[in-house]
This record gives structure tokens, sequence and C-alpha cells, in this order.
């Protein structure tokens, strides 16, 4: 029997650390759906394609193999973690992916690596959506304070110059694209777990997840 876990929530909840623990807790295949809307931003951008040139981006999205290698995402046989994960990537990323049609093709992409393996995938949608009939699902949430001073830390550790006010304004712009947009916006599942993490360190959340799972439910 095939085993998923959803884990959905805003940006900088802490979803990609904990999912990655997870992971290698139970032997599950990672799976970070924000990188693949972020590959498809990259690739966008480099076309100097707006959101608006639907058709046009939705033949970039048909031309891109992505698939994930020690957690890291794979684009065309190139890894573009540290590309994808740039403040400006993470400004325009919202727009590309609200489009209906680019999420229908990442969707069906997302299903279909939860058909061959095991996964813990996280995201937007998940719960929602993509794997609606997860075993497991949990909704991470924590301040836009909180979220931004993490990924402050995250950026300032990688020497990407950054201001924790602009950082703050930029979550708080996307958290309310996120969770407005038409198609598959932000929402907890009815069945889905809140945590809160804005008060837990990593491995409090990771053993609260853990219990749910070992639990059964
Ligand atoms: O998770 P991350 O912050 O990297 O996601 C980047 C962006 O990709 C989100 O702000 C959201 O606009 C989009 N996204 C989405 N649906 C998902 C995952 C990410 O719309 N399942």
């Amino acid at each position: 029997m095939k085993i998923s876990v959803a884990i959905d929530g805003p940006a900088g909840a802490g979803k990609s650390t904990i999912a990655k623990l997870v992971g290698k807790e139970y032997n599950l295949m990672y799976i970070n759906t924000g990188a693949m809307y972020r590959a498809v931003a990259l690739k966008a951008a480099e076309n100097n394609l707006s959101p608006e040139q639907i058709n046009e981006i939705c033949s970039i999205v048909n031309d891109m193999e992505m698939h994930f290698e020690n957690d890291d995402l794979i684009l065309n046989g190139e890894n573009v973690q540290d590309q994808i994960t740039t403040p400006e990537i993470s400004n325009i990323v919202s727009n590309y992916a609200s489009i209906p049609e680019v999420r229908t093709m990442l969707v069906k992409l997302q299903r279909d690596m939860s058909y061959k393996f095991n996964v813990i995938m996280d995201g937007r949608d998940i719960g929602t959506v993509v794997l609606e009939d997860a075993n497991f699902k949990f909704f991470l949430t924590a301040s836009p304070e909180e979220r931004a001073n993490r990924r402050f830390k995250e950026l300032n550790n990688r020497n990407i110059e950054c201001s924790y006010d602009q950082i703050l304004q930029d979550i708080i712009e996307r958290d309310y694209k996120d969770t407005h947009r038409a198609t598959d916006p932000l929402r907890k599942a009815d069945d889905a777990i809140e945590i809160d993490t804005t008060s837990l360190d990593i491995n409090g959340v990771v053993r609260t997840i853990s219990e749910y799972i070992k639990k059964g439910k």
C-alpha cells in the first residue's frame, strides 16, 4: 500500500525542513512542490515571459523534466536548487503559480510521483487538491514575523544580501496572493492537523508529526 503525507502552510512555516526530516524517518520521498512552481518562474523569467503569456509558458512547462535528488530539484538534468530559492524568484513565483493551466500540469506530475513512491509532499494545495486522500495531512503555521525571521537567517547563512523588513513585506504579500487566488488557494484541509510552530523548535514539530504517524492517525 502506498503511503502519502501532505504538509501545507504559508511561506516560511518550516514545511520543507520538517518534511525532509520526517521523510528520512519514515523512508518517504520528499517532494517539494514549491520548488516546481519556482522552476516554472525561473524558466519564464529567463525567457522574458510575463504571467499573461500563458501558451508560451505552458509550452515551456511541457519541456521541463523535473525530479528530486537528495531533496534538490533537478530540472532538465541540472541542479537548480540555489537558482530557484533567491529573493527574486520568491517575489515573482506566486504570479506564475496562479495560472490555472500551469497548476493543472504540475498537479498531474505531482500525483504521478505519489503513484510511484511513498511520498511526503509540501506545498499550498496538497491536502486539499493534489493528495486529497493522503494518509496524513498537516497544516503548519507561524506568525509572519517569525517566518520572516527564519527566512532572513537562512538567506544570511547563504550570504545572500537582504533586509528583514523587506522579507516580512514580501511574505505578507505572498500570503495574500496564495490565499486569494481563484484556483486552488492556500487553505487548511478540513481533515488536516494544524500545528502552530511559532514557539516550537524543529525537533518539537518533527516529534509531534511523528507521533501522529506512529499512532496511525
Ligand atoms: O513553498 P515555497 O514557498 O517554495 O513555494 C513558492 C510559491 O509557489 C508559493 O508562494 C506559491 O505561490 C506556489 N506554490 C503553490 N502551490 C504549491 C506549492 C507552491 O502555488 N503546492
